[in-house]
């Protein structure tokens, strides 16, 4: 069924009509709504750690399923959340259509999410966001 796959739709119209870039555009929505989702539960993970040491916590990553976990220290994360536009994850779930990778790190890598919709998104989803 086309309408429910993206991929299919954008292999039926493969010269960019306005169908493909509106899937388009729902892809990246949906990647940012995980990512946003993940970094939710992160900050409820991390109350009650010890703050020495590693600390474990869900890959922040858009991939559909992915609930593997990344290793940082309370500081490395607190940098991370500095940024709403930034995510820590593994190496290799960067979906770069969506997101540039701005830290590379042995154990994590934190892209930054760039562009519309995503980047729009994860800023108002940012649970630290002050109230306006
Ligand atoms: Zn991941």
């Amino acid at each position: 069924m086309l309408a429910s796959n993206g991929i299919a739709i954008r292999a039926a119209y493969p010269h960019g009509t306005r169908m493909a870039s509106l899937m388009e555009r729902q892809d990246k929505q949906r990647v940012a709504m995980n990512e946003a989702t993940f970094r939710k539960v992160n900050e409820a993970m991390k109350v009650g750690q010890d703050p020495a040491g590693l600390l474990p916590f869900v890959c922040e990553c858009g991939r559909l399923g992915c609930s593997k976990l990344v290793q940082l220290t309370r500081g490395e994360y607190e940098g991370i959340r500095e940024n709403p536009r930034r995510f820590a994850i593994l190496d290799g779930h960067e979906i770069l259509e969506t997101e540039e990778i701005v830290e590379r790190h042995d154990r994590y890598l934190v892209v930054e999410k760039v562009g519309d919709p995503g980047a729009e998104i994860v800023e108002h989803t940012d649970p630290r966001r002050p109230l306006d």
